[in-house]
């Protein structure tokens, strides 16, 4: 009989690679950093694929999905490896690593931070680059300036607070930061109203985004190119709120939210907050039912909702809309099917159609 550890002295590499542990334990939260080929079946996998244990002889780990696929290998048909759990993936990594920066004495070095992740040090640095703008380095260095002036600001206005946390419009870092970057928990009140609606800003595909939640779920997702016009855009839609940029525990609210409007198709797991009138309630209803990838016009919603005399008031309707892609206004296009006007830019409204009906 030969000996099963005939071979044990002879063990491959990827052994020792911390990425193949997760191929094993076929990690769901692997998935999207990075892909893996079996030369016996010529077929490359997620990490979490279900398909039986291969052997890690046959095996290499693609930091990328361009370089699984140039293998010339086929995707294999029971892990899909080619949807879009990618970018998903990705922010959730770069979230991890934002918090392991905050919490940490000094910024952990780049292959501490890999390591705690588990993946490549070059691929995390491109992943961390592409999602803030920032080498992992500056992204610490910055956040501890931003700390520093938070603990001298004082209860301000929103504006003021985005200031005040050292970040600027015109700056890059502000551009190029993304969602995890919880602002600054200086409040500000308004009207001296008791409910408190708690938000971040942070960035997307498809520009700046802004998510804001009352006690009884997401009530805004609101999309722009500059942040303060964001921040006193949602001021004005809760005027009596008192807005408290979000803490580490909204962290996971906003990612999830990040994640869904990279792949609406995938759908937002939260609950919603939708304040409007009768009409409204029914209009964004009919919207929510429109699925990615399909367009209804004007005069459908209102054929749809029982009221097919009243276009124009379904119009008003998706205008006032403050749950950007959550209630999917973009989906409503002219009757001659032309794109026409949208609460966050036509340009946006164009490229969010664009990439759902490629999906
Ligand atoms: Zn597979």
């Amino acid at each position: 009989m030969i000996s099963q550890d005939k071979h044990s002295d002879r063990k491959p590499a990827i052994l020792a690679d911390p990425r193949w542990a997760r191929i094993v334990a076929r990690d769901k939260s692997a998935d999207g950093l990075f892909w893996y080929t079996v030369d016996t079946t010529g077929i490359y996998c997620r990490p979490s694929c279900p398909s039986r244990g291969c052997n890690p002889r046959n095996v290499t780990i693609h930091d990328t999905l361009e370089s699984a696929r140039r293998t010339g290998f086929r995707p294999c048909k029971r892990c899909k490896p080619d949807g879009p759990a990618a970018e998903v993936a990705q922010a959730g990594m770069v979230t991890r690593a934002c918090r392991l920066i905050e919490t940490s004495e000094t910024v952990p070095s780049l292959t501490e931070l890999a390591d705690a992740l588990g993946v490549s040090p070059g691929h995390f640095h491109r992943i961390f680059k592409a999602h803030t703008g920032l080498t992992p380095r500056a992204y610490g260095a910055a956040y501890r300036t931003r700390r520093v002036r938070e603990a001298l600001a004082g209860e301000t206005s929103v504006t003021e607070a985005i200031y005040d946390a050292g970040f600027n419009s015109s700056g890059r870092f502000y551009e190029a930061s993304n969602a995890m970057l919880g602002m600054t928990p200086s409040r500000f009140r308004d009207g001296g109203a008791k409910e408190e609606i708690r938000f971040a800003l942070g960035e997307t595909m498809l520009g700046t985004i802004l998510v804001a939640s009352s006690a009884r779920g997401v009530a805004a997702i609101l999309l722009g190119d500059d942040p303060d016009a964001l921040a006193r855009d949602l001021q004005d839609r809760f005027p009596k709120a008192a807005l408290i940029g979000a803490d580490a525990a909204y962290e996971a609210v906003v990612a999830s939210v990040v994640g869904f409007v990279e792949a609406p198709q995938m759908g937002l797991d939260l609950p919603l907050d939708v304040r409007g009138t009768a009409f409204q309630q029914r209009v964004w209803q009919a919207l929510r039912d429109i699925p990615a990838g399909q367009t209804v016009s004007y005069s459908d919603v209102a054929a749809r909702i029982g009221a097919p005399a009243a276009t124009r008031a379904v119009a008003g309707a998706c205008a006032a809309n403050r749950l950007a892609i959550a209630i999917p206004c973009h989906r409503v296009v002219r009757n001659d099917g032309a794109i026409s006007g949208y609460a966050w830019g036509v340009e946006r409204k164009r490229k969010l159609l664009a990439r759902e009906a490629a999906t």
